[in-house]
């Protein structure tokens, strides 16, 4: 398997592709422009549709390489064209949370002399969490970053991705930015670098925004100390159910 399709093609949300291989309720296809998950990023729903039918696409399962597709009905489909339709609503939803933590996480560490993340989450609410390894810094001062946070993307920066090798991405100080797990490199070798120009490059899978200005703006709900090492934002982008609560 290579990189995912749909890192390098976040945009294609209807791929005709073909069937290779099916078993029950599963398959294989050609291309896929899924996200399966990862990274703390849900993976895509969506709609398989053939000649004659559809059925949606519930889970991934990832095997030796291979990603599964897991359908709602435990067809068997025969090997051949059909069409792929990721659900756009939650892709966006994704995509903004993903971009938003980026953000988040550029001025934390920027801010907070490096600080490193421990754990992310987006959720399909439309909120998420990113822990930081902050034992010393304040929560008002990270309160304060909102203002900021929401600047950054009314500034609609650029976000693009790069591919570097092994070795640049160690040489370059900051790229990694989780305190226990890099994320792997493809098998090619190379590490994905996300940048938002102007603000912050890091090593990164998932799918994010073509800018910052494609999101809704984002609000601090709430900041938990788990533990001396763990510091939890937790995050909702405006008009998400629980920001409302905040
Ligand atoms: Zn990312």
């Amino acid at each position: 398997m290579g990189r995912y399709y749909c890192l390098d093609n976040p945009d294609t949300l209807t791929l005709s592709t073909i069937v290779t291989a099916s078993a029950p309720g599963r398959l294989l296809l050609r291309e896929s422009p899924f996200y399966p998950g990862g990274g703390g990023q849900l993976p895509d729903r969506g709609l398989l549709r053939w000649a004659g039918g559809e059925s949606a696409i519930i889970g991934f399962d990832l095997q030796d390489g291979d990603v599964w597709h897991l359908l709602a009905d435990a067809i068997e489909l025969p090997a051949g064209p059909v069409e792929a339709a990721i659900d756009p609503v939650f892709r966006q939803l994704m995509r903004e949370l993903h971009t938003g933590l980026h953000i988040v996480n550029a001025l934390v560490y920027q801010s907070c002399d490096g600080a490193l993340v421990t754990g992310v989450q987006m959720n399909e609410d439309g909120t998420a969490r990113i822990d930081f390894d902050l034992p010393e810094a304040d929560n008002d001062r990270l309160r304060a970053l909102e203002p900021e946070i929401n600047d950054v993307i009314r500034r609609d920066l650029a976000v693009r991705a790069s591919l570097v090798s092994q070795a640049q991405a160690s040489a370059e100080p900051g790229l990694i930015r989780s305190r226990s797990v890099a994320p792997p490199p493809a098998p090619d070798g190379l590490v994905r670098i996300v940048e938002i120009v102007g603000l912050d490059r890091q090593a990164c899978g998932g799918t994010h925004l073509a800018s910052t200005g494609a999101s809704r703006p984002l609000r601090i709900l709430k900041i938990d100390n788990k533990g001396r090492h763990n510091r939890r934002l937790r995050l909702g982008l405006e008009g998400s159910p629980r920001e409302g609560m905040a």
